[in-house]
Order: C-alpha cells, then sequence, then structure tokens
C-alpha cells in the first residue's frame, strides 16, 4: 500500500495556486536551495504517514470551501512521492477537485509514472532556480536539465504550467538572467503566468534551530523597486 510522508497541511492555502487551497507539503527534497525557507523538510523521513484514502478523505472535509480553488502538492519536493501523489490526484479528481503540484522538476527521468500523473493534474507550478545550469548548481546543488526538460515535457502535452522563480540578489537577479529565462519561457506555450518570489529571510532562524550553516548571511532582500521591475519585465510582450 503506497503512503505519503507528510511535513504538514495547510486547510486555507492562499498563495499556492489559484482560489482557497488545501495544501500538502511532503517531507523529503534532494536539493539544498541557498535560500530555502524550509529546510525542515530536506530530511527523507517517513513520518506522518497517511494512506492515500485517508488523505482524500481529509481534503473532503473541506470540500465546499475549496470552490474556485483545490488542492497544491507541495514540498519538500513532492514528485518524490509521485506514485502516492498519482493515486492520491487520481482519487481527488473523481471528486471534482482541482490539483496543483508545486515541483523544482529535479526529478524527471521522462518515465511512464509522468504520463500517468499529468492525467490528474490541471496545473503546475514550476520552479526554476536559475535559467544557466552552472548557476542551478551553484544555487541548489543540481544541474536545470531536468527541470528543463519537465517544463517542454508539459509543453507537449499543454498542461497548465506557472513559472515561479525566487529573485535574490546576486544570485538570481541581474537583467541577463531575466532576458534568458524570458527567452526560454517563450517557447512555451503552456505558461500562463510568471511570479516572481522575493527572496526573504523568514526561515534564517530554523537553521540555526537545525544547526545547519545558512549561506546567504548577509543577504538583504530586494527592494520594491527591484521587484516591481522584475515582475513588469516578465509581464513585458
Ligand atoms: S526545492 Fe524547495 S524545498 Fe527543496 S531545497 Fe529548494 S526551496 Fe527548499
Amino acid at each position: 500500500m503506497v503512503e505519503g510522508y507528510i511535513h504538514s497541511t495547510e486547510s486555507f492555502g492562499t498563495v499556492d495556486g489559484p482560489g482557497i487551497r488545501f495544501v500538502f507539503f511532503l517531507q523529503g527534497c534532494p536539493m539544498r536551495c541557498q535560500y530555502c525557507h524550509n529546510p525542515d523538510t530536506w530530511e527523507f523521513k517517513k513520518n506522518n504517514a497517511i494512506s492515500v484514502d485517508n488523505a482524500v478523505k481529509e481534503v473532503l472535509k473541506y470540500k465546499n470551501y475549496l470552490t474556485g480553488g483545490g488542492v497544491t502538492f507541495s514540498g519538500g519536493e513532492p514528485l518524490c512521492q509521485i506514485d502516492f501523489i498519482t493515486q492520491t490526484a487520481k482519487k481527488l479528481k473523481q471528486n471534482g477537485i482541482h490539483i496543483a503540484i508545486d515541483t523544482s522538476g529535479v526529478t524527471f527521468d521522462g518515465s511512464k509514472k509522468y504520463d500517468e500523473l499529468i492525467k490528474y493534474v490541471d496545473l503546475f507550478l514550476l520552479d526554476i532556480k536559475h535559467i544557466d545550469s552552472e548557476k542551478h548548481r551553484e544555487i541548489t546543488g543540481f544541474s536545470n536539465e531536468n527541470t528543463l526538460n519537465f517544463a517542454k515535457y508539459l509543453n507537449k502535452y499543454n498542461k497548465e504550467v506557472w513559472i515561479r522563480y525566487v529573485l535574490c540578489e546576486n544570485l538570481s537577479d541581474s537583467e541577463t538572467d531575466l532576458i534568458d529565462l524570458k527567452e526560454f519561457i517563450k517557447n512555451l506555450t503552456c505558461v500562463s503566468r510568471v511570479e516572481v518570489l522575493p527572496y526573504h529571510t523568514l526561515g534564517v532562524k530554523k537553521y540555526e534551530k537545525l544547526g545547519i550553516d545558512y549561506k546567504l548571511k548577509g543577504v538583504n532582500p530586494p527592494s520594491k523597486e527591484k521587484i516591481l521591475w522584475a515582475k513588469n519585465f516578465f509581464n513585458e510582450k
């Protein structure tokens, strides 16, 4: 029996997809983004196990509040638990629930599992940490190959995608960074939105608590002007 390992849930999420959403934050992520504000989701711990049926039941308690919204699987990296998500999403779709997945695409390997998964997913929130593979590696520890291949795969199957991009001083905020990313997105007809997520320091205390070195000490969140510039840049035709 497939089980999901859950870090936490949120029953009235408003920032991970359209409308009000029930959000599953799944435990475990192979990446180590320098600006990650959830380092407590990294470890692949088998705690808070939940069966597919119980996950569905939990969501259905809130069904009446999810009008215009739905369910989002986030993390951690949710697609490390692709079997659990596929089975849960399938049952939720049978109940008319809109499904979104917030992923970095790092696990994408082109296997048949993805062909099955996308049948039950309405929207992918795809985090592209950097369009330059070396800079992506510097930020996350991984190249961006799987992420970009996943974007092309979703485009091929015409799945709606929102691109998410963390704007962080000296890591991802140069004009060249944005120009190159926009150029890549231009070729993806499936992208309906680009969300600029300003770097913030809300997770710093978690690093201290977990005894993990925080690499971005002293880096400030981007200014309002810089955020506006980046948002306008992606919205300009
Ligand atoms: S992919 Fe997400 S959860 Fe994983 S390290 Fe990066 S920001 Fe954190």
